[in-house]
């Protein structure tokens, strides 16, 4: 059985701990490797390599360091076939969604290649008699990110690009779930030039992320995955003096008014419930229909579910894969025995998911209500709600009380309704006619509410802000002859 391993100081290092964590298979139920969880104290030396790497590191001119990423975009562009089926083989989804995710983190590879111009700090001459002030943004030092399963290269490289160009040393804590793409991306940083120590990636569970939290010469944790992780990495790492950004869990609302194109409400909908098998934080989980849409569109989506080919990404007409692992599946799967709700598809139908994959067929649930957990959790998986609503306040009011807000979309030929809903909406992501609105790279990625703890949102302009802190040097460079003692507070006029 193979062994996944940690990068440490530019190569592969055996884990020592013993304890091992299955990698499955999730389009057969077989496991197909397996991790060695880190230890404290080899966390700990991977903080150690990184914070040695670190002077040297920091040393290098930009041009230096936005090059080592030039070439690092040429790689994984070079390699995105090889990326994409590595996450396809562990995480399952399919190739041409596989695909997508590495495109995704290429834009943010390129975002990070303008490093020289995002550091360009601010000058003003003459702030004084002889006083020049100027701003600039240095890196923190060592920097960790603690990643989900489910982009296992789009996510760190939303972190580490940025994190790595602005000057810091990172350590990587990938999912245990999909963890070898993390070791390919670290070898193609290597090749890029990227000098030994750098980047590593330590490889386990919370035994490693705990090393992380508590580690003193960390001094930023940058985590993406559920919300009660989220909070807690937020509310620790920050009493322990560390910046943190840390993104959780989704509910995200995609509300339908009656002008809609129903056609097109109805695909976007199929699209970002069931990609990926619903196990995306920008999937729709709930659709809310206003008014006489609700018929119809549960009609439209019913028909295009029928035609959704579910299988393993081996096979190149699949559409949804299977879900991660069998408890995940199992625990999907159960919500759709909650009383009191109407299913109109039922995903535990489909032939594949009575196989010894971990699959389940679409599924689509009418007239939720928002006490049940149907509503109210973030299920994770490929079932879609749709909860019949009157007015579009009453859309509104449901996107606004729900306890996250990572995206929402409306879906409206109204541009005064749409404009509105922009307006309104307490939710980080919104889109107009497009469902699932991941931000391009160039802005930055980031809910509100329990979506999201802390300031600053990922990658884009504010993944330089997070990743360095600002000084400012207030200069004077005076004639000798003109020196004197004056004990009052300097004033500028
Ligand atoms: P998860 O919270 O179980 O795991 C995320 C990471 O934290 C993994 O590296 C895992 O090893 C580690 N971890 C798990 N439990 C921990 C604990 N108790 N203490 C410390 N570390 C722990 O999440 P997941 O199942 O891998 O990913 C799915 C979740 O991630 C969903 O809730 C999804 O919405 C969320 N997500 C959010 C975004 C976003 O941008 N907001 C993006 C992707 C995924």
């Amino acid at each position: 059985m193979r062994a996944i391993e940690n990068w440490i100081n530019g190569k592969t290092v055996p884990g020592t701990s013993g304890r091992q964590l299955p990698v499955w298979d999730p389009a057969t139920g077989e496991q197909q490797a397996y991790v060695v969880a880190a230890t404290a104290a080899e966390t700990d030396a991977a903080v150690a390599t990184a914070l040695a790497a670190y002077p040297g590191w920091r040393a290098q001119s930009l041009s230096r360091r936005a090059e080592v990423m030039f070439r690092f975009r040429e790689l994984v562009d070079a390699n995105r076939k090889e990326i994409a089926s590595l996450v396809s083989a562990e995480h399952g989804k399919t190739v041409a969604d596989a695909e997508g995710e590495v495109a995704r983190g290429l834009e943010n590879i390129e975002f990070a290649t303008g490093a020289p111009h995002l550091l360009k700090g601010g000058y003003s001459e003459q702030a004084s008699n002889g006083v020049d002030v100027y701003s600039i943004r240095q890196p923190l030092g060592v920097v960790a990110g603690i990643t989900p399963f489910n982009f296992p290269a789009m996510v760190p490289m939303w972190m580490f690009a940025n994190a790595l160009v602005c000057g810091n040393t990172f350590v990587l804590k990938p999912s245990e779930k999909d963890p070898s793409v993390s070791l390919l991306l670290a070898d193609l940083l290597h090749q890029a030039g990227l000098p030994d120590g750098v980047f590593n990636v330590v490889q386990g569970d919370v035994e490693a992320v705990e090393a992380l939290i508590a580690h003193p010469d960390v001094q930023a944790l940058s985590f993406v995955g559920s919300t009660p992780v989220a909070k807690s990495i937020y509310q620790r790492g920050t009493a322990a003096g560390k910046r943190v950004q840390a993104l959780g869990g989704a509910k995200n609302h995609m509300v339908v008014l009656p002008d809609a194109d129903i056609a097109a409400a109805a695909d976007a909908a199929v699209s970002a419930g069931y990609g990926s098998a619903g196990e995306r934080c920008m999937a729709i989980s709930v659709v809310v229909a206003v008014g006489g849409s609700a018929d119809p569109l549960v009609a439209a989506i019913q028909e295009r579910i029928g035609r959704i080919a579910v299988g393993p990404a081996t096979d190149p007409s699949a559409e949804m894969g299977p879900l991660i692992s069998r408890e995940h599946r199992d625990k999907v799967a159960a919500y759709l025995d909650h009383d009191g709700v109407e299913i109109v598809v039922d995903g535990r139908d489909a032939p594949i998911a009575r196989g010894p994959g971990f699959f389940l067929g679409a599924s689509l649930v009418d007239k939720v209500p928002t006490d049940s957990p149907l509503y109210t959790d973030e299920i994770f998986g490929p079932v879609l709600s749709v909860v019949r609503v009157g007015t579009y306040d009453e859309a509104l009011r449901l996107v606004n009380a729900n306890e996250f807000g990572n995206g929402c979309a409306i879906f409206t030929r109204d541009g005064g309704a749409a404009r509105q809903f922009q307006y309104d909406a307490v939710c980080g992501m919104v889109g107009v006619n497009v469902p699932v609105p991941v931000p391009v790279a160039y802005y930055s990625f980031g809910g509100w509410k329990s979506s999201l703890f802390g300031d600053l949102h990922m990658y884009g302009p504010d993944g330089i802000q997070f990743y360095t802190r600002g000084k400012v040097v207030t200069s004077r460079w005076p004639d000798p002859a003109t020196s004197e003692v004056d004990l009052g507070f300097p004033k500028v006029r």
